[in-house]
């Protein structure tokens, strides 16, 4: 598979060691950014590794989590085709993206080296850094995979991105 993020590999050998923060209202701007502006979380993840300050553990503390629980998520949603296989990737075709299944029969046409996976770090990948309507796109086909409203309110993105680890924690044992 072609790397398109530096995420993929790394992941598929997740330890699930972290510890999940209990949600606290202090910290929804943390929440809030995952689907408004993820690439302003990726960056304050960065200046917190360089220059954490006193008293920001706690605010690190979430975002450490929601970087390592929005990656593959365990998405709900279904094959157009096959109706069965549970979405792990999609890809872009004629500036839209599509939902592709991992069954051979269901994939033709869908080249493996055009996935992407559904996850969050994929908002830094060339195609939607640079793109505010590939940006919303993804943000849409996210938030179905995660089963949220639109504008989903802070506690509920903890709650399902909580779930989404568990869940990815628990098929990886
Ligand atoms: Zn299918």
């Amino acid at each position: 598979m072609k790397k398109h993020h530096g995420s993929s590999s790394k992941d598929s050998g997740r330890t699930c060691q972290i510890t999940i923060p209990t949600y606290d209202h202090r910290y929804d701007d943390v929440y809030n950014l995952v689907f408004c502006n993820f690439l302003a979380l990726a960056r304050k993840a960065e200046r917190y590794n360089f220059s954490p300050k006193n008293g920001e553990a706690a605010r690190f503390d979430h975002i450490d989590f929601v970087l390592k629980s929005c990656s593959n998520l365990s998405s709900g949603l279904s094959c157009p085709r096959c109706h069965k296989a549970t979405i792990k990737n999609f890809r872009i075709k004629d500036g839209r993206l599509v939902p592709c299944c991992g069954n051979p029969k269901c994939r033709s046409g869908c080249p493996s080296d055009e996935l992407y996976p559904l996850s969050f770090d994929v908002f830094t990948a060339p195609a939607f850094a640079s793109s505010i309507d590939m940006q919303k796109q993804l943000k849409q086909l996210l938030r179905e995979a995660l089963g949220l409203p639109e504008n989903p309110a802070p506690d509920r993105v903890y709650v399902a991105l909580k779930k989404n680890y568990e869940v990815s924690c628990l098929t990886a044992i």
